[in-house]
C-alpha cells in the first residue's frame, strides 16, 4: 500500500488536450482562470499561479522586503524547501520550536525571537493543520512584521476567524503560498500559487516570476500596435505553464470532495487507533480544522520508529517518519546559515517519534483497520524485542 495517491483521471486528460489543441500553452487563458478560480476559493482578493510552493515563498519573501543580512523567524521543523527560500534572500532563517503535542509553530517563542533584525515571519501549517493564526497574526500586526504562511500542504484546511469557518489562504497573515506537488492534496505535477490581499504585493510577484518583463506576452498578442517591453529590475523564470493551469482547474473541481473524503479517513484512523497502547494520535484545535494532507501518529518513547516502520514495510504497507529538521541536515548543520530562536526539543523528538500513516482517496474502511492492525503488530513486536534485548 502506498502512502499517497494523486487522483487524477480523464478529466485532467481531455483538460490537457484541449489546451495542448489550442496552440497557446504558457501565460495564457488557462492561468488567468486557474489564478481567478483558485482566489475565489480561498476568499483571497488575488492569487498568482507559479512554477512551485519553493519560488512562491521566494517571491513572497522578496516581496515584503527580506533581503541579505535580514532575520525571518520561522521553524526548522519542516519540509527544506521553507528555510531555503529564506537563504535564497541571502537572509538568515532563526528556528523556532513547534509546540508539543503539535507540528506547529510555538508563537510565544516567535515573540521571544524577533530582533530589530527580523524582516518576516514565516509560519507552517504543517501536514495541513493549521498554524495558530489568530496568535501569530495579533504578534505580527503589533510588531509590524510582515507574517507569510507557507501553505503548501493546506489546500482546504479552515480555520475559525471571527466566529465563522475560512479556507486557509485567504490570507490571514500578508501572503499565502500553496504547492501542487503530487504529494500535495492537489496536484499539477509540479505548481504552486501565492495569494494575497495587497495589489501592490501581487504586481511584484506577476511581474517578477516572468523575468521582470514590462509587458506580458497576452498583452502583445492583442495589441494592434507594436510594443517593445523593459526589464526594469531582476527577474526569475518562475512560470507555471497552461497545461499544468488546465489540469489545477480540474483539480480544484474536486478538491471540497477529497478533502472531505480525507477527513472521513482520518476520522476512521482515529477511531481505529483509540485503543492502540503506545501511540498517540493527531487532535484539531477547536479554531482548526485539517485537510489531513498527511495523518501523523506519535510513538511512545523508547519505542523505535524505524523498527515499527519496517515491521510494516515487511507486510507492504509503506509509512514515512515524521518530518525533517531543517538544522540537522548537513545543508545547514554546523553553519552560520541559520540561528537558533529557541531550544528545538519538540521539533526533534517530532522527526524521531512521529509516524506518517496511508491515506489517500480511495482507501476502504477496511484498509484502514488492516493498517491500524498492522501498526498494532509492529509496535507491540517492536516493545517485545526491545524488552528481550534489555
Ligand atoms: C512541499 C512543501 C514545500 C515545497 O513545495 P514545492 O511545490 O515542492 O516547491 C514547501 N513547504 C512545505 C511545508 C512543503 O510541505
Amino acid at each position: 500500500m502506498p502512502i499517497a495517491r494523486p487522483v487524477l483521471d480523464e478529466r485532467e486528460v481531455e483538460a490537457v488536450r484541449r489546451v495542448v489543441l489550442s496552440g497557446w500553452v504558457t501565460q495564457g487563458p488557462e492561468i488567468k482562470a486557474f489564478e481567478e478560480e483558485f482566489a475565489a476559493y480561498t476568499g483571497a482578493a488575488h492569487a498568482c499561479a507559479v512554477s512551485n510552493c519553493t519560488t512562491a515563498l521566494h517571491l513572497a519573501l522578496m516581496a515584503v522586503g527580506v533581503g541579505p543580512g535580514d532575520e525571518v523567524v520561522t521553524v526548522s521543523h519542516s519540509f527544506i524547501a521553507t528555510a531555503n527560500a529564506v537563504r535564497y534572500c541571502g537572509a538568515v532563517p532563526v528556528f523556532v520550536d513547534v509546540e508539543a503535542g503539535s507540528f506547529n509553530m510555538d508563537p510565544d517563542l516567535v515573540e521571544k525571537a524577533i530582533t530589530p533584525r527580523t524582516k518576516a515571519i514565516l509560519c507552517v501549517h504543517q501536514l495541513g493543520m493549521p498554524a495558530d493564526l489568530a496568535r501569530l497574526v495579533t504578534l505580527a500586526r503589533c510588531r509590524a512584521i510582515p507574517l507569510i504562511e507557507d501553505a503548501a500542504c493546506a489546500i482546504g484546511s479552515e480555520i475559525l476567524w471571527d466566529g465563522n469557518w475560512g479556507k486557509i489562504g485567504r490570507p490571514h497573515g500578508d501572503v499565502a503560498c500553496f504547492s501542487f506537488h503530487p504529494r500535495k492534496v492537489i496536484t499539477t505535477g509540479d505548481g504552486g500559487m501565492i495569494t494575497t490581499d495587497d495589489p501592490k504585493l501581487d504586481a511584484k510577484f506577476r511581474l517578477w516570476r516572468q523575468h521582470s518583463m514590462s509587458v506580458s506576452d497576452a498583452v502583445r498578442h492583442g495589441s494592434r500596435q507594436v510594443i517593445f517591453e523593459s526589464y526594469p529590475e531582476l527577474g526569475f523564470n518562475y512560470r507555471m505553464t497552461d497545461l499544468q493551469a488546465a489540469i489545477g482547474r480540474e483539480q480544484l473541481k474536486r478538491l471540497p470532495e477529497i478533502v472531505a473524503e480525507r477527513r472521513k479517513l482520518a476520522a476512521l484512523y482515529t477511531k481505529h487507533l483509540a485503543s492502540l497502547s503506545g501511540v498517540s494520535t493527531p487532535r484539531e484545535p477547536r479554531w482548526a480544522r485539517s485537510n489531513w494532507q498527511s495523518y501523523a501518529v506519535m510513538l511512545e518513547n523508547g519505542i523505535d520508529q524505524q523498527s515499527v516502520m519496517q515491521a510494516m514495510l515487511d507486510e507492504g504497507i509503506s509509512t514515512r517518519r515524521g518530518i525533517m529538521n531543517s538544522h540537522l541536515e548537513p545543508a545547514y548543520k554546523g553553519s552560520t546559515a541559520f540561528r537558533a530562536g529557541s531550544a528545538l526539543g519538540y521539533s526533534e523528538i517530532a522527526q524521531n517519534r512521529a509516524v506518517i500513516l496511508p491515506l489517500f482517496p480511495g482507501m476502504t474502511e477496511n484498509q484502514i483497520a488492516i493498517v491500524a492492525d498492522s501498526f498494532d503488530r509492529a509496535i507491540k513486536q517492536v516493545r517485545e524485542l526491545t524488552t528481550q534485548a534489555a
